[in-house]
């Protein structure tokens, strides 16, 4: 499992304007802050946060807008960083004006498009939970529209933005965490199958592999996702850590020992097992098929030697691709 550390960690940029919520973000999805206690985070000055995340799957940093960032700056070296990069998120605050933050977008766009055509490039309308169904489409649609003219106006409208709508206050902010981490796995359809040949050979309802740090999903199988059954692995992680922490003996709230089985008061039971160092499965399951527990487990440890070699496989070519360019 320590081969899921180092160059093959998904990196993603989080950029916008001051106060659009890049902190908030950061401090809710991989330090466990609840969203109330954000209204107390201080402005810092810095251009670049960096959060190495040595816990997590993911690795990011965080820049800041305006004044900070001097694209002409040769002492800042943009270039290399954007080379670096898998995904830009770009944070607009969609509680304030945002024709500021929409030009901020386009130069930012335009800049790392042309170092790296290959960053995937995410825009989140960000804190509409003050804001009523229709007036969320309404936002949406009016900053794709003019987030795209300016693209076609440049003559660049093969660059492809995608939006979510998000907020600190609910679990939207991780399911768009989830869809931008996921693509920048390339692994991502051997895992899916994987998934699928395991649900299906133990009788299991639907199955999620967890960055358990930030609650992010980074694969599920084919069957389709709803957001009750989201927030109830969410909610099952949580109670895992919290009550590995209180209780558990010395040294890491996660690790290989770790598991957990819920039975929910219908027919449903939730079963959590470690995959990696970072990973966990979360499985749902009925009772009947839960009597099965030895197969499941059988299946599991094969599921577990599968992704372990999905990955060892990827470094390999990684830092065989290093060396060669190093000739
Ligand atoms: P940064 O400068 O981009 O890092 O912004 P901060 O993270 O400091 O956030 C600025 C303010 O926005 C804080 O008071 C947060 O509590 C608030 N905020 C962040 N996310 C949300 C959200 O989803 N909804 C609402 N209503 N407020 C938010």
């Amino acid at each position: 499992s320590d081969s899921l550390s180092g160059e093959v960690k998904p990196r993603i940029l989080l950029m916008g304007l001051r106060r659009s919520g890049k902190s908030s973000i950061q401090k809710v999805v991989f330090h466990k802050m609840s969203p109330n206690e954000t209204l107390f985070l201080e402005s810092t000055n810095k251009i670049c946060r960096e959060d190495v995340s040595s816990s997590s799957f993911v690795s990011f940093q965080i820049w800041d807008f305006p004044g900070q960032i001097d694209f002409f700056d040769p002492s800042f070296d943009y270039e290399m960083i954007f080379r670096g990069t898998g995904a830009l998120i770009f944070v607009i605050d969609s509680q304030d004006d945002y024709v500021e933050a929409l030009s901020r977008l386009h130069l930012t766009v335009t800049r790392a498009y042309k170092v790296n055509p290959d960053i995937s490039f995410e825009v989140f309308i960000h804190k509409v939970d003050g804001l009523s169904d229709d007036h969320k489409i309404e936002k949406q649609r009016d900053i794709h529209k003019r987030a795209n003219d300016d693209l076609a106006d440049a003559g660049l409208e093969k660059i492809h933005l995608s939006f979510y709508l998000t907020s600190i206050y609910d679990h939207s902010i991780f399911e768009a965490f989830s869809k931008v981490v996921q693509k920048l796995i390339p692994q991502l359809p051997t895992l899916e199958n994987l998934l699928n040949i395991f649900i299906s050979n133990s009788g299991i309802e639907k199955a999620f592999l967890f960055d358990v740090v930030s609650k992010i999903y980074i694969a599920t199988d084919s069957s389709p996702v709803d957001m009750q059954t989201y927030e109830l692995c969410c909610d099952m992680i949580d109670v895992v850590i919290d009550i590995s922490c209180i209780y558990g003996e010395a040294g890491l709230p996660y690790d290989k020992e770790s598991m957990a089985i819920i039975h929910l008061n219908n027919t449903t039971v939730m079963y959590l097992k470690e995959v990696t160092k970072f990973l966990a499965m979360v499985c749902f399951l009925r009772k009947e098929s839960f009597e099965r527990k030895g197969l499941i487990d059988y299946n599991f440890h094969c599921f577990k030697r599968a992704i372990q070699e999905v990955f060892d496989v990827r470094l390999k070519v990684q830092q065989n691709r290093k060396l060669l360019s190093q000739r």
